[in-house]
C-alpha cells in the first residue's frame, strides 16, 4: 500500500508525493490525473533508461496513446540548453501537444532536465516526476525548481514548475552505488539539522538498517526528509525567505565543489560544508562543543568525508563571494541555533571561514 503525502502550492493543495516499493501503482496514479488516452514521454538517462524503462514503458502503455523514451546522455555535464534543443526537436516529431505529459525518470540531473522541458514546451505542458538517486528522492523532486546549467554556471537557466505527480520506487535505490547514496544521505542529514532534531536522532539510530538499505527503513527516511522539505517549500515556494534555510552547508560546500572541479561529489561537498558551518556555530556558542563533535562525526559512518586536502582559502573564499546566491557582496549563510534549527547570518566574516576551513583541512594528526 503507498503512502500519500500532499505538496501546496500558494496554499491550495497542488501535488501528491507517493512512496511505494515497486512501479505497480503508477498507472493508476497517473490515470487518477485525468491523464488517459494521452501520449507519454519518458525522459530518462542512459545508466537509468536501460534499467527502468522499459519496465515503466510497459506498465503505462495501457493507460495512454503511446509511450515514447527519450534517453539523455548520464551527467552534469549534459544538463545544457543542447541536449533541451534535441529534445524539443524530438516531440516535435512525435507531434507531442499541450494535452501530452512528461515523465522524469532518473536523477536529479534529468528532473531538472525534463522539468524545464515540461515547463517551456508549448509554453508548458504537464509532468510526472519519477526520481531515482536518493538525492532526487529526498530533495531534488519536490518544489519545483527546474534548470540547466550554462557555461559552467550551475542551474543558470530555468524556471519554477510544478509537477503533477511525484512517485517515488524505494527500490530503484538498490541500483544507486555507495558514493550515490552517501552524497543523497547529506541532504537527508541536513534536513534533519535544519529543521528536525527528531528526525536527526532516529537518523543516527537507524544507521544500520540505512546503510542496508533496508525498505521499510528507506521508505520512512525518505517520507521524513520529503515532508521537511514540503513544508519549506509551501511555506517560500520561489525562495524570498526561509527556503534559503535548505542551503546549510552549501555556501561553503558549492566553494568546495567548484575549487576542486567537480572532482568531489556534491553530496561530500555538502557534508565538509555542513562541518564548516557547525564549527561557525559552535565558536558562535550556538552549538556547544559537544553538539558541533557529535554533528562532524555522524557523517563518517554514512561515507561522507569531514575533512579535504590541497585547499586554498582564499581561493575558496573568493568563489563563496562570487557564488549567484551572494547578495550585493554579503555571503547569506545558515547557521544552526541548535540542531534541528537553523537560522539566516548575513555576518559571517571572512576570518569566520577561513577558521572553519583550517579545520575541516585534512592533517595527519586529525582525529
Ligand atoms: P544524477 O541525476 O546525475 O544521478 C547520479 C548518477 O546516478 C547518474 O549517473 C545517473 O545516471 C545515476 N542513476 C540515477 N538513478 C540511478 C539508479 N536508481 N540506479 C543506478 N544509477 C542511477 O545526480 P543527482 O545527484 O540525482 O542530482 C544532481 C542534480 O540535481 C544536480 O544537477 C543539481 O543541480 C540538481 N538539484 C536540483 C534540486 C532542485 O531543487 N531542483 C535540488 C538539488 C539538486
Amino acid at each position: 500500500m503507498s503512502e500519500i503525502l500532499n505538496v501546496k502550492y500558494n496554499g491550495e493543495p497542488c501535488y501528491d508525493i507517493v512512496f511505494d516499493k515497486s512501479f505497480e501503482e503508477l498507472p493508476a496514479k497517473i490515470s487518477e490525473l485525468g491523464f488517459t488516452n494521452r501520449r507519454f514521454c519518458i525522459i530518462t538517462d542512459s545508466n537509468v533508461g536501460p534499467l527502468y524503462a522499459e519496465q515503466v514503458k510497459g506498465l503505462l502503455e495501457p493507460v495512454s496513446n503511446k509511450v515514447v523514451v527519450y534517453e539523455l546522455p548520464e551527467g552534469e555535464e549534459n544538463k545544457n540548453l543542447t541536449q533541451i534543443n534535441k529534445v524539443y526537436g524530438f516531440l516535435i516529431s512525435e507531434k507531442f501537444d499541450r494535452h501530452d505529459l512528461i515523465i522524469a525518470l532518473g536523477g536529479g540531473v534529468v528532473g531538472d532536465m525534463a522539468g524545464f522541458i515540461a515547463a517551456t514546451y508549448l509554453r508548458g505542458i504537464a509532468f510526472v516526476q519519477i526520481p531515482t538517486t536518493l538525492l532526487a528522492q529526498t530533495d531534488s523532486s519536490i518544489g519545483g525548481k527546474t534548470g540547466v546549467d550554462y557555461e559552467g554556471y550551475k542551474n543558470m537557466v530555468g524556471a519554477f514548475y510544478m509537477p503533477r505527480l511525484v512517485f517515488m520506487n524505494i527500490s530503484v535505490l538498490n541500483s544507486l552505488d555507495g558514493i550515490q547514496f552517501a552524497s543523497g544521505f547529506a541532504e537527508v542529514m541536513k534536513h534533519g539539522l535544519i529543521k528536525d532534531s527528531d528526525f536527526y536522532m532516529w537518523l543516527i539510530e537507524n544507521m544500520y538498517e540505512i546503510e542496508e538499505r533496508d525498505p521499510e527503513t528507506l521508505i520512512t527516511m525518505v517520507k521524513k526528509s520529503c515532508d521537511i522539505k514540503r513544508a519549506v517549500v509551501e511555506k517560500d515556494p520561489t525562495e524570498k525567505g526561509d527556503r534559503a534555510l535548505l542551503n546549510f552547508g552549501h555556501t561553503i560546500g558549492h566553494a568546495i565543489e567548484k575549487y576542486k572541479n567537480f572532482e568531489l561529489h556534491h553530496g561530500e561537498c555538502v557534508a565538509l560544508g555542513a562541518v564548516a558551518a557547525a564549527f561557525i556555530s559552535w565558536k558562535r556558542e550556538l552549538l556547544s562543543m559537544d553538539e558541533y563533535y557529535e554533528i562532524r562525526d555522524m557523517f563518517v559512518p554514512f561515507g561522507l568525508p569531514i575533512s579535504v586536502t590541497d585547499i586554498d582559502e582564499d581561493e575558496i573564499i573568493n568563489l563563496m563571494h562570487s557564488d549567484k546566491k551572494a547578495d550585493s557582496g554579503s555571503i547569506k549563510f545558515v547557521l544552526l541555533k541548535k540542531v534541528g534549527k537553523a537560522v539566516l547570518d548575513k555576518t559571517v566574516t571572512d576570518d569566520e571561514v577561513r577558521a572553519a576551513l583550517k579545520e575541516i583541512t585534512w592533517t595527519e594528526d586529525f582525529e
